[in-house]
């Protein structure tokens, strides 16, 4: 496509090579059209036709590392990102029975293996932990804490990137982070609140947090239109056929930013800055 030379960085995807495109695929696709980094983030097991067993969420996570790999032989740049999604502490005790302490122990060995893997250069960083952004019970939204908290120290540890699965709570979930990362003192740096939408994304510009908002038309409007250029773009996309139309492919998140440049609303510079020199820092890769 000739659409001169404007680059584009998805923040957060996920890929799915049992029931969706596959990063390959996936990839192909988001290069055609000007995407240069993907940071590609491990489904939880079920995603992959597996159980919620120790066994097949470590499957899953070698699933994850896999599909990062394909996507690096294409020729991008890829960040590969797995975790415990907040979701999985209720179906863990809502389907399984589990207890509790349980799971969160089994978080804590999946965090322990995140590490194992970043030693081994396969991993760059965890993905996701956070809170549940649904109602749900109140045990297991502070079970899904202890267990960020700890992805947080591990980060800090060791060095990781960590994205942050939120509910959208504007300033109080935003003062909320900022406070966990002053007490736990992970550099601000190495935390990206993902999915953060209007409402909520103002305060954690204003509190020089990273945040990647999902670029669906009209965010990629609001956002480029009131915010200076301190956030990054995701798509979000969870790759399920089953479900689509749930987030944006990683393909129109390329167009929607086009879309927006094409109208005169923001300039090469401005988007350079957000899919060139935002990704560069956070996620310490080389520009294109
Ligand atoms: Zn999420
Ligand atoms: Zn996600």
């Amino acid at each position: 496509m000739m659409e001169l030379d404007i680059v584009f960085a998805d923040a957060h995807c996920h890929s799915n090579p049992v029931e969706g495109f596959g990063a390959e695929e996936i990839c192909k696709k988001f290069k055609d059209l000007g995407g240069w980094f993907i940071a590609l983030i491990g489904l939880p097991p079920t995603h992959y036709g597996l159980n919620l067993s120790l066994t097949d969420f470590l499957k899953a996570h070698r699933i994850a590392v896999e599909e990062c790999k394909r996507a690096r032989k294409l020729g991008m740049r890829v960040s590969c990102l797995i975790g415990f999604h907040p979701a999985e502490v209720d179906k863990l005790v809502n389907r399984k029975g589990m207890k509790l302490e349980k799971v969160i122990e089994l978080a804590e060995v999946l965090l322990n293996n995140v590490i194992s893997l970043f030693k081994e250069g396969l991993v760059d960083g965890i993905a996701e932990v956070g809170r549940p952004h649904y109602r749900t019970e109140p045990q297991f939204i502070v079970a899904s804490e202890l267990i960020m908290n700890k992805a947080l120290q591990y980060a800090k540890d060791w060095g990781l990137l960590v994205h942050l699965h939120l509910e959208q709570g504007g300033l109080v979930t935003v003062l909320d982070i900022k406070n966990r990362i002053e007490y736990i003192d992970i550099p601000v740096n190495k935390v990206l609140l993902h999915h953060v939408r209007p409402g909520t994304a103002e305060f954690a510009i204003k509190f020089n947090l990273n945040i990647s908002i999902p670029a669906l038309e009209p965010l990629v409007r609001i956002a480029t239109t009131k915010y200076p250029p301190k956030y990054v773009f995701e798509s979000d996309f969870i790759d399920d056929p089953k479900r689509p139309g749930v987030v944006i492919e990683p393909w129109n998140l390329a167009l929607n930013q086009l879309k927006v440049f094409k109208k005169g609303i923001v300039n090469e510079d401005y988007l350079w800055k957000i899919n060139v020199d935002n990704i560069v820092n956070l996620y310490e890769v080389e520009p294109p």
